[in-house]
């Protein structure tokens, strides 16, 4: 099968395309792992992301998309993938659908994970991560420590993360909602979208989007 998965910042996409992935014995394809990939093997594509990070810019689609398109002509990608985090707006959709007329194939379908705004919010801002180890995650609501601001652990300091800030959270939304938004009605026109609730519990969430694949098939 071959999958995109779309959601806000929050809705555990990472989490869910891992899960996703596993189920269906497809490779995991990550942007964040792209990057990492071809930066710390020193490709073409990742020496220029590179420059452009260090420099504080934008990396333009062109490079993010080389990135792709590399990890699709991969061998272990020919019988399907879970794109999680690419494509992030309608330029890079129109790219990849170029890449897969050229190859003959197509989407079977894009799964857009569904939270509530201030449900989002309320993860993330109240995420608390230890100053030790950050492996060692609390939430102020859904995942006390046993004393309010030390780690259960290791006895670590627990802190708020500068990018889990709620203004931070917003601006990452309102990022969402102008750059990647629009690429749910590109997919909606081609019939490609499945709208799963994100809310509950993370195997609950997986088993909605097994589901609506198997309704796809
Ligand atoms: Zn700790």
């Amino acid at each position: 099968m071959r999958i995109v998965l779309v959601g806000p910042p929050g809705a555990g996409k990472g989490t869910q395309a891992a899960y996703l992935a596993k189920n269906l014995s497809i490779p995991h394809i990550s942007t964040g792992d792209l990057f990492r990939a071809n930066i710390s093997q020193g490709t073409e594509l990742g020496k220029q992301a590179k420059a452009y990070m260090d420099a504080g810019d934008l990396v333009p689609d062109e490079v993010t998309i080389g990135m792709a398109e590399d990890r699709l002509d991969q061998s272990d990608a020919a019988g399907g993938f879970l794109l999680d985090g690419f494509p992030r707006n309608v330029g890079q959709a129109q790219a990849l659908d170029a890449y897969l007329a050229a190859h003959g194939i197509r989407l079977d379908g894009v799964l857009d994970l569904e939270v509530p705004e201030d449900e989002v919010v309320k993860r993330i801002a109240g995420r608390r991560v230890c100053r030790n180890d950050s492996a060692h995650v609390f939430h102020v609501e859904y995942n006390q420590p046993e004393a309010a601001g030390v780690c259960d652990v290791c006895g670590g300091e627990l802190y708020q993360r500068p990018d889990d800030a709620e203004d931070k959270v917003r601006n990452r939304l309102d990022v969402y909602h102008r750059e990647t938004e629009p690429i749910i009605d590109y997919y909606k026109q081609q019939g490609l979208v499945q709208t799963i609730p994100a809310l509950g519990k993370v195997a609950e969430v997986t088993q909605r989007a097994m589901d609506a694949l198997r309704r796809e098939a």
